[in-house]
């Protein structure tokens, strides 16, 4: 850190880099910085470490992928000394896990907690950002990093008459730091989401009555979440650079697993049916990758969701509740799959009940109730388990002016336009990491943030090295990337479904599909390529005026 003469006449601090987030993107970007002679400072609005498991602590909040591939990989010392308890990580254990990163690497004394940046402009002729916080104080950055996270916008829905109840109203992802308990009280849960379908069974065991709020079914895998054994634990140990080889190169989630090398209709309805059933016996994520084709083709993907209504059928022994439950809106896999235990088994019990709000939307919350065509289902507390303003939500919280004033809201009004999900023509060394236009929230989010964080690091000591003073997305290479995620995503099924990837969770967010969805290896070596190739459609500025880099 040093102190500059600000415009106004004060000494304002000055920072290489200015990250904004200290979840797990935030932690490694200052980590790498550090590492690398740069000073950096950190702002988090929350009160610790973590990011979204600092904030989703709803009952049931354990991690989708399985926690030994769950974790950093930059530190051979910290994979191996790092006991996970558990196939899938608790969310209480990921944020020990985050903190104890944080300890490990002395990372808390550049990180300022409970601060939120409010706004940044770019100054053109100074070349450096100006950083406003919650705080009211402005610093001054050569680069600014937003490690905002995807899925760190809460967003309660806009029901009628909300306002109006009496009970408590929790969000999944913006949970209390106390215990919230629901002993003897009817508890109302709106959203089946991954959130709402991991809560549901918890809050049924303590409540006196939950009632589940269900807009649109969804297709869910149980997790067969089991404590991790000393041997299982030591074979992920022994064989971690070949796994994070793979999830980093050659996985299309970033996920070490088998490949498929068929299509679903290659394969006889028995043996089919086979596959499915051993693939449901384990558990897990994994389930969607046992054809390569099943989020290209109709026809195979209905074998898979068949598959799973059937499930549905088995488990739920009421049949009019069951083929509520069954989803039939859109192809498997193309909302984000729901990882569970025990969420479809949780609605034989009498305690609870299921309301379907997508033939009759809720007409209004009361002051005890919910009401659904004409009923009133009286409850004392509400759980929104209603989802995030996804990948952009967090950024467009922050008053971001690049060149000539233009906010990046404004320029993002019908969708997130970036390149490569790095950066956005017209915000100069403004790097977004796991942004829109990257693999992102369709892949092991860790393995996309190490790939992000150590992009930009070797970015910023090639500038450095070349006397660069600045470096942006280039229009037309913006515009070639836009479209290709584009045309890469219209080749599968996603864009059929209403998801958040599409922003169709916000009424009025443009229905683009958000994430890159070519694969983590391809998007990896496209990154490479373009960083050899002397970040070839970026265009780096050392005076006054950016100049094309050498392609
Ligand atoms: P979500 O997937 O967006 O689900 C939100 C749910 O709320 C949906 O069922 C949605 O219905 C419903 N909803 C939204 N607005 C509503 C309204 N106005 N009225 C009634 N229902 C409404 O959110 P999420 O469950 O929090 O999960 C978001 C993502 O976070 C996941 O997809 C996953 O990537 C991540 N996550 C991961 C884990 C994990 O690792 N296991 C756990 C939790 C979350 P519609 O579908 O009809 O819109």
């Amino acid at each position: 850190m040093s102190s500059v003469q600000s415009s106004s006449g004060q000494t304002a601090e000055a920072y290489d880099v200015v990250v904004v987030g200290a979840g797990f993107a935030g932690m490694y970007m200052l980590h790498r910085l550090r590492g690398l002679g740069f000073s950096a400072r950190v702002y988090e609005q929350g009160g610790g470490v973590g990011g979204t498991w600092y904030w989703n602590r709803y009952p049931g909040a354990r991690c989708d992928v399985e926690s030994m591939q769950y974790s950093y990989s930059f530190s051979e010392e910290l994979q191996q000394e790092w006991d996970w308890s558990e196939r899938y990580a608790p969310q209480p254990e990921i944020l020990k896990y985050a903190n104890h990163v944080a300890d490990r690497f002395d990372l808390r004394r550049d990180i300022q907690f409970n601060t939120r940046v409010e706004r940044t402009a770019f100054n053109e002729h100074g070349k450096f950002w100006s950083v406003t916080t919650s705080d009211g104080r402005t610093v001054e950055a050569k680069f600014v990093v937003l490690a905002t996270g995807c899925l760190s916008n809460a967003r309660k829905p806009d029901i009628k008459g909300l306002e109006n109840f009496k009970g408590p109203v929790y969000h999944t992802g913006n949970w209390p730091h106390e215990d919230v308990d629901f002993t003897d009280l009817r508890v109302g849960l709106i959203g089946t989401g991954s959130s709402g379908i991991q809560s549901a069974p918890i809050i049924a065991e303590q409540a006196k009555h939950l009632t589940v709020f269900q807009r649109t079914a969804n297709f869910s895998i149980p997790a067969r979440n089991a404590a991790l054994t000393g041997e299982e634990r030591d074979a992920f140990r022994r064989d971690y650079p070949e796994i994070r080889r793979f999830a980093r190169e050659v996985a299309r989630n970033g996920i070490f697993a088998e490949q498929p090398d068929r299509g679903a209709l290659d394969d006889s309805d028995d043996v089919r049916l086979g596959k499915y059933a051993g693939r449901w016996e384990r558990g897990g994520l994994t389930f969607m990758y046992v054809y390569n084709n099943l989020g290209l083709e109709r026809s195979a993907n209905d074998t898979a969701a068949d598959f799973v209504r059937g499930k549905i059928a088995e488990i739920v022994k009421n049949p009019e509740t069951a083929k509520l439950l069954q989803p039939n809106s859109h192809p498997i896999g193309t909302k984000r799959i729901c990882i569970d235990t025990d969420y479809f088994a949780t609605f034989n019990r009498p305690n609870v009940s299921l309301v379907d709000i997508k033939a009759n939307p809720i007409e209004e919350i009361t002051a005890s109730a919910v009401r659904v065509a004409g009923k009133d289902h009286e409850v004392d507390a509400l759980v929104m388990a209603t989802g995030f303003d996804a990948m952009t939500g967090s950024v467009a919280k922050i008053d971001i002016r690049g060149r000539g004033g233009q906010t990046l809201n404004r320029k993002w009004e019908e969708g997130p336009k970036t390149y490569l999900g790095l950066m956005s023509a017209g915000f100069p060394n403004l790097f977004i990491i796991t942004g829109p236009g990257s693999p992102s929230v369709l892949s092991n989010m860790i393995v996309s943030i190490e790939q992000h964080v150590d992009w930009i690091a070797d970015c910023l000591v090639h500038m450095r090295r070349q006397g660069l003073a600045t470096m942006e997305a280039g229009r037309d290479a913006e515009d070639k990337w836009v479209a290709h995620v584009n045309e890469v995503a219209q080749g599968t099924l996603f864009p059929q479904a209403n998801s958040w990837y599409m922003g169709a969770n916000i009424p009025g967010k443009p229905r683009i599909f958000m994430p890159y969805i070519g694969g983590v290896g391809v998007y990896r070596r496209i990154c490479d390529e373009v960083a050899a190739k002397g970040y070839e459609g970026f265009l780096m500025g050392r005076a006054e005026q950016p100049q094309a880099a050498a392609s």
